[in-house]
């Protein structure tokens, strides 16, 4: 009977949610952070409205300037008319307790502006993993009908990067300087870039930092599996003055002539995408199932500390009386969706 009513709860709020209710949309981005059961269920309502934005992402290192052409682009799209999500993922400390308001607070003239969402994420200490906990608000943003949702971070570590490779077009935001930040952007964001920028063209040495980005691309995989669409001879660069607002027409020609000129290859990102999201809550779930067995199991726990018996073995066993249980109708998870 509780479940009814939640279920009810949900199919209302879910409503509410998409007929663009901001305030009810940035309460459950909270909740399902917290993995609220009732956000749960509003997610699992809306999931048929979502799968329309178009999914910018946008990394390089910080300072770079990411937050200053995504408050441009911003600016530009709003012109269009079209409505603007942002999901950016902040490097703070996993002891600093979660965002910091800084993209917010930079990011504070579209402040009023109802056609802007702009939601932090703190990059650590995500129950279930920031590639979920992203996708979950991209998600939420997706179905309040933002068609455009921009993912901010600074591309390193592999959740980074992972995050923003599944995104339709990936931006890598760099600026001229000694050739240390075009160093660190080698290790890894590169190599997915779609769109290149070179921002702070004002200052000295944009033209090596391109020549430079232009002998990178040569070196780069282009068969990596989330990687690149294009060839490497495809890759635009683009110079910017963000702070000016100068290059980011041309940057957002840029990301439309990617798009078209990967159209045939929408349906494989998207493929992706969803086998991304399955397995994010596929794996969140079994880590769930994992820890409750444990707990209720602290004997086996005991047996490998007194090194009685090795994990491998207990790990086996265990799955086993999982799937055996499964199978016979006693299914510690759903059977089927
Ligand atoms: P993020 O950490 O990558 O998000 O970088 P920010 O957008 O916060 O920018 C870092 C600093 O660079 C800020 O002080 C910006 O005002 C400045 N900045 C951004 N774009 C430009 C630019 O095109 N030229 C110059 N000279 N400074 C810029």
């Amino acid at each position: 009977m509780a479940d009814l009513r939640m279920t009810e709860r949900a199919a209302q709020l879910a409503e509410q949610v998409l007929a663009g209710d901001l305030r009810l949309g940035a309460r459950l981005i909270r909740d399902l952070d917290d993995q609220t059961a009732l956000a749960e269920r509003v997610l699992k309502a809306l999931w048929p409205h979502t799968g329309l934005a178009f999914i910018l992402g946008v990394t390089g290192n910080p300072g770079a300037g990411k937050s200053t052409v995504v408050d441009s682009l911003i600016a530009y799209y709003r012109k269009l008319g079209k409505r603007v999500g942002v999901v950016a993922i902040d490097p703070s400390s996993p002891f600093s307790g979660g965002a910091i308001l800084g993209d917010r607070i930079r990011m504070q003239r579209h402040a009023l502006d109802e056609g802007v969402f702009i939601r932090s994420l703190a990059s650590r200490g995500h129950l279930g993993g920031l590639s979920r906990s992203t996708g979950e608000i991209v998600a939420v943003l997706d179905a309040m009908g933002f068609e455009i949702v921009i993912i901010e971070t600074v591309g390193v570590g592999q959740g980074e990067v992972d995050v923003v490779a599944l995104a339709d077009t990936k931006v890598v935001v760099t600026v001229p300087g000694l050739g240390d930040e075009v160093q660190a952007i080698k290790a890894g964001i590169l190599e997915i870039a779609d769109v290149l920028v070179v921002n702070k063209a004002d200052r000295e040495g944009a033209d090596r930092t391109v020549r430079d980005l232009l002998t990178m691309l040569e070196l780069r995989h282009a068969e990596a599996p989330l990687g690149p669409d294009f060839p490497s001879s495809e890759v635009e660069i683009i110079r910017t003055v963000a702070v000016r607002g100068e290059g980011i027409g041309e940057l957002a020609t840029a990301i439309q002539r990617h798009q078209e000129k990967t159209a045939n290859l929408a349906p494989i990102r998207r493929a992706r995408r969803a086998r991304r999201e399955l397995r994010d809550a596929l794996l969140d779930r079994c880590a769930q199932l994992v820890d409750r067995v444990l707990s209720e199991n602290t004997q086996w726990v005991d047996q490998v500390q007194r090194r009685e018996i090795d994990p491998y073995s207990v790990s086996d066993r265990l799955l086993q009386e999982l799937l055996q249980s499964a199978t016979s109708g006693n299914a510690p998870y759903p059977r089927s969706a």
